[in-house]
């Protein structure tokens, strides 16, 4: 205990300097089980840096072009082989006719749309998609595709990453998610998604995109096998990466859902609440350059969202109207949030809720 007491002062040191914490404080950080101390040092830590009271919600609808996928990753309990009963592709008329009808009901800013790596498909396929959602709500942001899509259309296609990127940024791609992160150490990538390209290449895509003018997100899938070290080094890489670059916008920690997958048959269950605040707490302390922290309520659970954020996430997503890959996988908070939900979930945490868009422009703001 006096060791947990002592490392969590070290890193209040360097916070109120404003030093950066290394490795060693990160490992100390995620070893520590004084929740409480963790939440208020990363509380503390995003008010130095410039945090307010602001908590950002954006509205915006989820897409999935296609579920049949090339890849088998062990978490995933989303993807479909192409004589799978339930497998799907929507052309891209389809896209634009269902998202066309949801903003007619929604009025959502932002489409958020990722799918398998479906290993039939031409990259014109891709390209047809964004520019007929663009031509189809020409003022929607278009936040689409992870790094392992973009890999995979230069598969494809025999073009570069740069090549990929440009044409779909010219047809209309404002921004990537953060998917297919996973964890970043070869060890973890190996025994849960074997399948997939080196982590490298999702750190090549994404300096690429910045390169581009194409900001991203990033992401940690954290609670199967991955160790302390392991979610430390991907934090740190991520950092490295901002350092360099700039570009990415936010950070989502991403729960690990085991339903319907292998771990849900070895009797694996959610991870627990206090490593998923943990999680939030030790990226805020350890994330000093990105400049937003998102506590994704559908893979938390509104309630721990919402105490999230006083754990340092300043960002609560979004409306997330039908998101089906965390659904798929045993996600248990719904896949839709009404803005007033959001707002009076933000509200009674202490906090001013502000809608924005997908860059954190602010759109709307409640309770001044
Ligand atoms: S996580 Fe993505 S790449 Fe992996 S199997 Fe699922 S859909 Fe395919």
């Amino acid at each position: 205990m006096a060791v947990t007491i002592s490392t969590l002062e070290s890193a209040r040191e360097k916070v109120d300097a404003g030093e950066r914490l290394d490795l060693e404080d990160g490992l100390a950080l995620m070893e520590s089980d004084d929740l409480l101390a963790l939440g208020e040092l990363a509380d503390l830590a995003r008010r130095l840096r410039g945090g307010t009271d602001d908590v950002y919600f954006v509205q915006n609808l989820y897409l999935n072009q296609t579920n049949i996928c090339r890849i088998k990753c062990k978490f995933c309990a989303f993807a479909r082989t192409e004589r799978q009963q339930g497998a799907y592709l929507l052309s891209p008329a389809e896209l634009a006719e269902d998202a066309l009808r949801q903003h007619e009901l929604l009025g959502f800013t932002e489409i958020h749309m990722v799918g398998g790596e479906h290993p039939g498909l031409d990259f014109s396929y891709y390209v047809d998609a964004v520019r007929t959602l663009k031509e189809a709500l020409p003022a929607v942001h278009l936040k689409l595709f992870t790094a392992s899509e973009i890999h995979h259309m230069t598969t494809l296609s025999g073009l570069t990453h740069e090549e990929v990127l440009r044409e779909l940024r010219d047809a209309g791609l404002g921004s990537l998610p953060g998917g297919g992160a996973e964890i970043f150490a070869d060890r973890v990538r190996r025994l849960v998604a074997p399948g997939k390209e080196h982590p490298d290449i999702w750190f090549e895509v994404h300096r690429t995109a910045h390169r581009l003018g194409i900001p991203t997100h990033a992401t940690m899938l954290y609670g199967h096998v991955e160790t302390y070290e392991e979610r430390v080094d991907h934090l740190l890489r991520l950092r490295a990466l901002q350092d360099e670059t700039g570009g990415l916008l936010a950070f989502v920690p991403l729960a690990f859902h085991p339903e319907n997958t292998v771990f849900e048959r070895r009797g694996w269950t959610f991870t627990a609440g206090a490593d998923d605040l943990k999680i939030i707490a030790v990226s805020r302390l350890l994330l000093d350059n990105v400049p937003n922290l998102k506590a994704y309520w559908i893979s938390l659970g509104m309630p721990l969202a919402q105490i999230a954020l006083h754990f340092g996430a300043n960002d609560v997503q979004g409306t997330l109207v039908r998101e089906e890959v965390f659904h798929a996988a045993g996600g248990r908070a719904g896949t839709e949030q009404k803005v007033e939900e959001l707002v009076r979930v933000v509200e009674a945490a202490g906090r001013v809720p502000v809608q924005r868009d997908t860059l954190y422009n602010e759109l709307r703001r409640w309770g001044e």
